[in-house]
């Protein structure tokens, strides 16, 4: 495959954890060792804050008060989306039972986990999106328990968006702790919460390695990288749009890549021209963030083909991943690699983001060459059992036996020949 580089990375964003790792790894310890003490003592050095960690009701219902109707109304709006995109995966999953043989009877049961911690990021944007996509997908998967843990605010505590967003959409417990600190409470069962069965949502480098770290102990939804984002174009794209919705991912963050993939030269040349201007207009913050990322991160590959776009689409394997190209069937059933697939110029990354109803805590750094992003299926255990009549269990006795003995696993074989002996009791097996 020859493709073009019109625009070249200079740098690759990378999971790895290096000096990070040790860093959380000593937090963690401590936080196991010294408990709740040790959890405030790092919220007041991160986050500046040595307020009131679990929320009362009074709480919740006071940052609920702070919030205009608007806001509310869209939230419950984006909540609803959410939650009946979740309830209709969750329709996917069935339990069942199967007589694979005679008197032989298979069953599946999808058993939701007990207690789900979710993580909605703080630090640098207010990731009220993130609260709605863990807790209402936790909630769905039918959790026992949902605890929820954001940073606060140096000196005044969370966000009141993110508290109603929680609360709205199902959390038991919401913490005001943040980074490491948060992941270690909900992991170790701190301020009062079961200990979580399984860690979700984004977060920073420091949160992505605690919930790394921590796996095998709980279970946890993806390992996630800076975000990403890929858009393919032909000639049929409108330039401001492709150009817009560039510097709209690029704003997560300095390290968050976004690449053009086009059949189309004057395209790219027409968004590579424009993406600079666009964010001059930016608030600075975010600006800055995209203007880095443009930078350092994007880059703008021109192909002959777009079979050649597809192939080139999924050997990166981006977390989001938007066609604006004529025949959108033909991408759906060509493109193998995304996290979340937004087809056509109608719909955008921000709608599945905030309000359209996919999830939006997505595979990132080419994972999305193994994984979906965060659904129902996420905090479900897809269990199975079995059940067996006498004569049922005869053939699958003798079977075992032998292969049991195969493999040296005496006392296996014996499990099997002692219901032989039992059920059959003047029948003779080898
Ligand atoms: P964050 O909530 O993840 O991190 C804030 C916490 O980091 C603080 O509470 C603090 O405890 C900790 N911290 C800061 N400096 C530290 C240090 N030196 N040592 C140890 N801990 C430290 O918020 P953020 O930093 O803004 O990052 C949010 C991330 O989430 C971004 O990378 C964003 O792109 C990502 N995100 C991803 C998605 C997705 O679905 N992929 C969605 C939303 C956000």
């Amino acid at each position: 495959m020859s493709v073009t580089y019109l625009k070249k990375a200079a740098r690759q964003s990378t999971t790895d954890a290096g000096e990070t790792r040790e860093i959380v790894q000593n937090i963690l310890t401590e936080i196991e060792q010294g408990g709740e003490d040790a959890a405030r003592k790092y919220a007041e050095k991160f986050d500046r804050y040595d307020g009131n960690i679990v929320l009362t009701r009074d709480e919740i219902d006071a940052a609920s008060a702070q919030l205009s109707q608007q806001l509310k109304d869209d939230i419950r709006f984006a909540h609803d989306n959410v939650r009946r995109f979740a309830e209709a995966q969750k329709d996917t999953i069935r339990d069942f039972q199967t007589e694979i043989q005679p008197g032989l009877i298979l069953g599946q049961k999808a058993i939701p986990c007990n207690a789900a911690g979710c993580y909605a990021p703080g630090g640098r944007y207010s990731h009220v999106a993130s609260a709605l996509m863990t807790v209402t997908t936790a909630k769905v998967a039918g959790c026992g328990h949902i605890s929820v843990c954001s940073p606060p605010r140096p000196g005044v505590g969370l966000n009141p968006a993110i508290v109603y967003t929680a609360d709205l959409c199902g959390a038991d417990q919401i913490l005001a702790l943040g980074g490491v600190q948060g992941i270690a409470a909900m992991a170790f069962g701190l301020f009062g919460l079961p200990q979580s069965d399984i860690l979700v949502g984004p977060g920073n480098q420091f949160v992505a390695e605690a919930k790394r770290l921590l796996f095998g102990r709980v279970g946890i939804d993806m390992f996630a990288g800076p975000t990403d984002s890929l858009i393919l174009a032909d000639k049929t794209a409108d330039p401001e749009i492709v150009a817009w919705d560039l510097v709209g991912q690029a704003e997560h963050g300095y390290n968050s890549p976004v690449w053009l993939v086009t059949d189309d030269r004057a395209l790219a040349e027409k968004v590579m021209a424009r993406v600079p201007d666009l964010i001059a207009t930016l608030p600075e913050l975010n600006g800055k963030n995209a203007a880095d990322a443009w930078r350092d991160y994007a880059e703008v590959i021109l192909c002959d083909t777009r079979e050649e776009m597809a192939a080139t689409s999924d050997r990166y394997a981006p977390e989001h991943l938007t066609v604006q190209a004529q025949d959108l069937d033909w991408w759906l059933n060509r493109l193998s690699c995304y996290g979340s697939l937004f087809l056509g110029e109608e719909t955008t990354v921000a709608f599945g983001d905030k309000a359209s109803g996919t999830n939006h805590v997505l595979p990132t750094s080419g994972a999305a060459r193994y994984t979906g992003g965060l659904s129902v299926h996420k905090y479900m255990k897809l269990v199975t059992w079995q059940r067996a009549t006498r004569e049922g269990a005869k053939p699958i006795a003798e079977a075992t036996a032998r292969i049991s003995r195969l493999e040296g696993m005496e006392g296996h074989a014996r499990t099997a020949d002692i219901r032989l002996a039992k059920y059959f009791p003047d029948e003779q097996f080898d």
